[in-house]
This record gives C-alpha cells, sequence and structure tokens, in this order.
C-alpha cells in the first residue's frame, strides 16, 4: 500500500513495526546501535555538517522535480541550488596554505545532474510515480517499507534508485538489502513482475561527470528473493527477541568508516547515572522516519 509517516506512527501504536533498509542495516551492525536509534529514537543535538547526505538529499529532490516538470532542467537545476547552496562543504586549506576545492560543490552538483539530464532525456519509457512510499506485509505482523525514487514502465515495470556516491564501482546490486525489499514493495503493491535499474552519480575530484554516469540495470530470481526473504524474517525475530527482553548487545562496530560511531560516548560511560546524564546533555529524541530520508 502507499504508505505515510502517519501509516507507521499508526502501525506502532498497535505494536507493529514497520522496518526499512536502513534501520534493518543498523540492527546487522550493532544491535545496540539500534536500540539507540530506532527504539529510543535518539539523535545528536549538535550533528557535525553532513555535506555527502544533503548533496545527496538535494540531488534526489532535483531529479524529482525534474521528472515532475516534464524534464524542464532550468527548474531541476533552480531546485538544486535552492537547497545546497546554503549547505555546500566549504574549500579546504591545503598543507601550502593553498585553497583546496570542496568535494560538494554546488557547482559540481549542477554539472553533474546536467550531464545526467543530457544523457538520459530520451529515455522514453513512461514514468509511473516518483518518489513513491509504500509498507507492505511481508508475513502476518511483519512490515517492510521504503521510498522508491522512480517507477518506469517499459519491457517490465521497473524501479530506480539514484545513488550520489564518490565510489560508483562499489555497489553491488547482488545480493542487495535495499533492491530487493523494493523489488518486493512493487512487485507486492502492483502484482507484476519488477525489474531495478541503479543511476549511479559519481563524485569525482578528477573525473568529468560524463565519464562516471553509469546505469545498472539488474532483475531478481526467486531464488534470490527466498534467500532475502529469510535472511530479513531471521533479524526482525532477533529484533523482537532484544525487544521482548530488553537486552540489546554491542556488537564493537564502533568505528565504522574509521569514524567513531556517534553512540560511543554511551558505550563508555562509567555508570548508569553518566549514561543517563549523557543521553540528556548530548541527545535529542527524534524517532526515525523512513519517508524523510534518502539513501
Ligand atoms: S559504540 Fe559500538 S557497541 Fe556501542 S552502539 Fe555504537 S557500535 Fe554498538
Amino acid at each position: 500500500m502507499q504508505a505515510d509517516t502517519g501509516t507507521l506512527q499508526k502501525l506502532r501504536q498497535d505494536g507493529i513495526y514497520a522496518y526499512d533498509p536502513s534501520a534493518l542495516r543498523n540492527a546487522i551492525s550493532c544491535l545496540c546501535m539500534y536500540n539507540y536509534r530506532h527504539e529510543m529514537g535518539l539523535v545528536l543535538k549538535n550533528p557535525k555538517p553532513n555535506y555527502a547526505l544533503d548533496f545527496g538529499s538535494s540531488g534526489h529532490k532535483s531529479l524529482e522535480v525534474w521528472e515532475n516538470t516534464k524534464r524542464t532542467d532550468s527548474e531541476a537545476i533552480r531546485t538544486f541550488i535552492d537547497m545546497f547552496k546554503s549547505n555546500e562543504e566549504p574549500p579546504g586549506i591545503g598543507k601550502t596554505g593553498k585553497e583546496l576545492q570542496a568535494t560538494y560543490s554546488t557547482i559540481y552538483g549542477c554539472s553533474l545532474l546536467t550531464a545526467y539530464f543530457n544523457k538520459y532525456r530520451d529515455d522514453r519509457r513512461q514514468i509511473v510515480d516518483v518518489e513513491l512510499t509504500l509498507a507492505e506485509e511481508l508475513i502476518p505482523g511483519v512490515y517492510l517499507c521504503g521510498r522508491i525514487d522512480k517507477i518506469m514502465k517499459g519491457r517490465l515495470l521497473t524501479f530506480s534508485d539514484y545513488k550520489f556516491t564518490k565510489y560508483p564501482d562499489r555497489h553491488l546490486t547482488l545480493p542487495n538489502l535495499q533492491f530487493l525489499t523494493y523489488d518486493f514493495l512493487v512487485s507486492k503493491l502492483t502484482g507484476e513482475k519488477v525489474s531495478g535499474e541503479l543511476d549511479l552519480l559519481g563524485i569525482s575530484k578528477t573525473k568529468s561527470p560524463d565519464d562516471i554516469l553509469t546505469r545498472v540495470p539488474f532483475e531478481y530470481t526467486n531464488v534470490h528473493r527466498k534467500a532475502w526473504k529469510d535472511s530479513v524474517l531471521y533479524l526482525v525475530d532477533k529484533i523482537n527477541k532484544c525487544r521482548e527482553n530488553n537486552y540489546w548487545p554491542q556488537s564493537w562496530q564502533c568505528q565504522p568508516y574509521f569514524k567513531d560511531c556517534i553512540y560511543l560516548p554511551l558505550c563508555q560511560a562509567v555508570d548508569e547515572g553518566l549514561r543517563q546524564a549523557l543521553v540528556s546533555s548530548m541527545f535529542d529524541v527524534s524517532f526515525w522516519d523512513p519517508f524523510d530520508v534518502v539513501d
């Protein structure tokens, strides 16, 4: 079904949790972190700027506007500039004192989007929907949800996902938790066999956007779908058991990509009193909204 944040809140009030791929990935990486983020809703009061996230969100919005305005480049570029300009990464300073070009800049975003528009403008498949938010029941009592960037009708119904990334050659489509979840959501909504497509919008200081724009089509078989479904159900069962026992084990993946997990001070607190004090002083409560983020 098409869903919004209210749908998920209603399900939660009825004791039913809807899981999106980001929440499931957090649970895989550390159940203790999952508890802090998704059960307690803890977010940093003063987070560091996240240029990559802001760049990606603005890029997604621009592509949504592009499709909704019958591919009007100027409107889409204006949307990107309006959203991103105030959040763009400032230039760095090199060892010699020389100014270094920022990675996530407005100018790069505009040239990347323009390259995308020029490359894919003549794709004549029918646009069925953009930024579609869905929630579907996998088995009774287990809901999955997600926001699909675009659905098109060609030979098959195809869902498309945009990735703004510095690592365009490091995106596996098989196996892939996010895309198998989307495959399930779209086929359950429509009753049709679906395929997927990944649009990689590479971010590089050395290569031209035209050289790293890539479109990767993919389709799953029932073998892939069964492996995905069994794994998701196993994971959800683990989360349910943690919730029942109010025990969320640590997994010690505390420096993913060499950055500290934001909950590290809580896991390093020497007693419960200090941990509680840190929760109040460092964090606000804002529950995860899977429909409010891009992935
Ligand atoms: S600091 Fe480590 S153990 Fe604690 S929540 Fe984060 S990843 Fe888990």
